[in-house]
């Protein structure tokens, strides 16, 4: 250490103290790096790599990045999971004696990225704070670019899987036990590209949890938060908002309250659901563009489209918000003139949340101010068109909008039109807001005018007709008196320098213009930056008016966006009900409908309820329109419990808990499971989690696997979920198992449907309508032939179709007598089942004859009866 130089030993010193971040150290116009973080740098930014002499034999590994481009840089590195701890120059190095001082002025992480050119303006970059325990596991939300703060507790890995993937964050930070939970931090790394920090124990003391949050929200008890039902939720909280003030090391002002909820006040939706049902990007380019989220958000602000994503990420299940919701969406529909209007001046509000990120930041610049105050200009007329609504939610909108005209006059008056973006250069403060910026600004360009003035003034003062004012390097400005005058001279007058001929004096007015034009550059630039800042404090100090309105103006802006959706698309308002109907009348997919040409979609009807039509079958060829019409359904329901109008005819729809889809082949591929295993994993999930409020979407369940087991798994699941006191939800089930139809009539509650085709001569016709019963034919080969698969094949399967007949296993299907037990120990059995077993399906039919067999009472059976239980107990096998 003693070898090397001084600055190399500070910056050692520094590095020491951020061993796990990447060291970006202010020298002069570059943050440069050192050793091993030059050589990760200059490999992961593609720089170059050279060195420096540190006193030391050989020379240090180095490489730099220019401080006005390093935003872009700061984002690849930490958009590549690195943390990147910037140390600045605490002096300016022209003052300084010595070495310069330096120090860390803030950790740049993945989810504390305040870059809002690389954010994406619609969606919220989350960090997200994992406190694991066994029983409840605290989580804790936020982002700080927009000061948005959650707080919620999840009972096990999976519900903590549900909400990673609702809030899908950028970075997770935990304690060490999360790291052994099960849950699979690799594919959360890899496959989610989440960065996932484990944190030193301290962050998740109670009691430094609690006084950190204690001391952040001026409160000497947590009661007032909410937080007292939250325990573990709490030191989430608190991890997290230790984490940001240990690495944004600022106020954090903008985080002015906490959102705690229960994962049970809105929709379950696990993350297959959420990809299945393609809610914010499609399931195979990942793109929003045929998404859900593409349909519904017409917003015009950045603050409405954050919004829409995430009430489309939490469906309600509360009747009455969704009802509020709709009452908004509807009066909007109904004053489309009103509404269209709105939207203008929606049109230029800036994105106040991320605004006040930057405010609390102190990274706000004057065009930020600007483009703020014209955003406030908007508010006023935004008030005034609400006054005419009268729904709940409008009217809290019209009371919650703060028109700021405080804020707005401020800037206003202080920051000029036009104003530069940086905020160390002057030009940026207004005329007539502060006299001194005023009178600088004046001694820049007038001080000429003033020294003549001055002179002809002293001139008839003094009677001095020759008088001069002049001006030279060493001296500055004086008053130069030639000799024959000398006497006239007054008392005021100080005697600067002598000459042969002349005298050179100085005054206290000549004095005071001189500091004036000498040091008004200079003293303007710092006047204007110490101005600035104020203004931004005192914008600062009322950031939870701003706030508050900004989320009003968010809520606007989804009703809005609901209701012009709503009335382009045709969409209804959904009638909701608590019985559990689901009622549909031509009910269109809010997606393909868009994607189809005008008009061409066919719409279709839906009636599900817990009684008798509980589960409907649906059947018909591939291509024939099986899965969109199930999407469609759970879309519509989904849609009416975000609060949004439905695309159908009329719509009443049954509330429900959850949705679950099992739909075509997933995309864990990746995750080293076979396509059947992640299927039956799925189902086993769907199985253990519904419950008779849920809607569950099967989609070719058993495809996986030979045609036996798989149709024999599809029969089991179907028996399962239509016993009510097993399950009993709702079901849209496709199969191509034909065989299954014939479980209509043979379980009361299930009934069989089909996609209607046309044969016309060896084609197909698809008609897209679903009717009543089930299909009878499969037109593989038609399908086949549509989709053009050589002639020559075609015929030959042809050929091969007449020699199988499938008459066998249809007469056997027809054998097969419907399980109706429900005994309390088989609803145990259900519950114990675990997945390996479920995959050994016949093991459990084996138990089940077994089970039997034991409670056989051969004592009191007669031949008969043994005869007729051998029977029974041969055709359960
Ligand atoms: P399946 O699940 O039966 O194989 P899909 O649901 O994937 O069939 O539908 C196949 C294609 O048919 C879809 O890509 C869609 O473009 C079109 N389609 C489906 N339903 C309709 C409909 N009701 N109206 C118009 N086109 C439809």
């Amino acid at each position: 250490m003693a070898e090397l130089t001084p600055m190399m030993q500070q910056y050692l010193e520094t590095k020491k103290q951020y061993p796990d971040c990447i060291l970006f150290y202010r020298l002069g116009d570059f943050y440069e790096m050192f050793f091993d973080d030059a050589l990760t740098a200059s490999k992961e930014l593609e720089i170059t790599l050279t060195g420096k002499n540190c006193g030391l034999e050989e020379r240090a590994p180095m490489c730099g990045v220019p401080y006005h481009a390093v935003e872009s840089y700061l984002d690849r590195l930490v958009s590549k999971g690195y943390k990147v701890a910037i140390c600045e120059q605490m002096e300016d190095p022209k003052l300084a004696k010595g070495l310069v001082k330096r120090d860390v002025v803030r950790i740049v992480t993945p989810g504390t990225n305040l870059d809002v050119q690389a954010l994406e303006e619609s969606k919220n970059n989350y960090l997200m704070c994992v406190a694991y325990f066994t029983g409840k596991t605290g989580l804790s939300i936020a982002d700080v670019t927009t000061g948005d703060y959650y707080v919620t507790e999840v009972e096990d890995a999976k519900k903590l899987l549900d909400e990673i993937n609702k809030y899908h964050p950028s970075e997770i930070i935990c304690n060490d036990a999360f790291l052994m939970s099960g849950v699979d931090i690799e594919d959360l790394r890899n496959r989610l590209h989440i960065t996932v920090y484990s944190l030193d124990p301290h962050y998740f003391d109670e009691d430094l949890c609690r006084k950190c949050l204690q001391k952040h929200f001026h409160v000497s008890s947590l009661i007032g938060l909410g937080l007292e039902e939250f325990a573990n939720g709490l030191i989430a909280a608190g991890g997290l908002m230790q984490y940001l003030y240990d690495t944004q090391k600022t106020s954090l002002a903008h985080f002015t309250h906490i959102d705690p909820y229960l994962t049970n006040k809105y929709m379950l939706l696990d993350s297959s659901t959420r990809r299945n049902l393609e809610l914010t990007e499609t399931l195979r380019e990942k793109q929003k563009r045929g998404s859900l989220l593409w349909v519904l958000d017409k917003t015009k602000t950045a603050m409405g489209a954050r919004m829409m994503r995430s009430w489309i990420e939490q469906p309600l299940i509360a009747k009455k918000e969704m009802n509020l919701r709709l009452d908004a969406v509807d009066e909007l529909l109904k004053n489309p003139m009103s509404r269209e209007e709105i939207r203008e001046y929606l049109n230029a509000v800036y994105d106040l949340e991320r605004l006040l990120g930057k405010v609390s930041y102190k990274t706000a610049n004057p065009r930020d101010l600007i483009a703020f105050r014209n955003s406030m200009q908007m508010l006023p007329p935004i008030k005034s068109v609400l006054e005419d609504f009268h729904s709940e939610e409008l009217v809290k909108i019209e009371n919650d909008i703060d028109a700021l005209q405080d804020l707005c006059t401020l800037i206003e008056e202080a920051i000029v039109e036009e104003p530069p973006i940086s905020i160390r250069e002057g030009g940026m403060i207004k005329e007539g807001f502060d006299e001194t910026i005023d009178q600088l600004r004046a001694a820049k360009t007038e001080g000429k005018t003033w020294l003549a003035e001055l002179e002809e003034q002293e001139r008839e003062r003094t009677g001095i007709k020759n008088l001069k004012i002049k001006y030279n390097k060493v001296f500055g400005y004086y008053l130069e008196v030639t000799n024959s005058y000398k006497d006239m001279v007054p008392d005021d007058y100080v005697r600067k320098q002598t000459l042969t001929n002349a005298e050179r004096y100085s005054m206290p007015r000549l004095k005071e213009l001189e500091d004036m034009i000498l040091n008004a550059e200079d003293k303007l630039t710092g006047l204007e930056y110490d101005k600035f800042c104020s203004v931004r404090e005192q914008i600062a100090a009322q950031i939870e008016r701003i706030q508050r309105t900004a989320k009003a103006i968010a809520r606007l802006d989804v009703f809005a966006s609901l209701a012009l959706v709503a009335e382009r698309n045709h969409y209804v308002r959904p009638v909701l009900n608590e019985k559990g109907v689901i009622d549909i009348r031509d009910g269109r997919h809010p997606v393909v409908e868009q994607m189809t040409d005008h008009d061409m979609f066919i719409s279709n009807d839906t009636y599900l309820d817990n009684q008798k039509h509980c589960i409907a079958i649906i059947t018909g060829p591939n291509m024939a329109g099986k899965s969109t019409y199930m999407r469609q359904t759970a879309l519509i329901v989904l849609l009416a419990q975000i609060g949004s109008f439905v695309p159908a005819k009329t719509a009443n729809i049954g509330i429900v808990d959850r949705i679950f889809t099992r739909v075509g082949a997933s995309d864990d591929l990746a995750s080293g499971q076979s396509t059947f295993m992640v299927e039956m994993n799925e189902v086993a999930n769907i199985l253990r989690n519904a419950t008779s409020k849920s809607l569950l979407v099967l989609d070719e369940i058993g495809r996986g696997t030979s045609t036996f087991d798989g149709l024999s798994i599809a029969w089991a699941v179907i028996e399962h979920i239509s016993n009510r006191k097993l399950l009993g939800a709702k079901t849209l089930f496709a199969t191509h198992y034909h065989e299954l139809t014939e479980l209509e009539g043979k379980i009361g509650n299930v009934n069989n449907y089909c996609i209607a085709v046309k044969e016309k001569g060896d084609d197909i016709v698809f008609l897209r309508k679903i009717i009543k019963g089930g299909a009878d034919k499969s037109y593989g080969i038609q399908v086949a032939r549509l989709a053009g698969v050589p002639d020559m094949v075609i015929d030959r399967a042809k050929e091969i179709v007449k020699q199988l007949s499938d008459n066998d296993i249809t007469e056997k299907v027809q054998s097969i007598s419907v399980d109706t037990d429900t005994t309390a120990k088989k609803q145990k059995h259900y519950d114990e089942v675990d997945l390996e077993q479920f995959s050994l399906f016949d093991t459990v039919k084996d138990e089940d004859v077994l089970e039997e067999l034991k409670n056989v009472d051969i004592q009191t059976l007669t031949p008969l009866d043994a005869l007729n239980t051998l029977y029974r107990l041969q055709n359960k096998l």
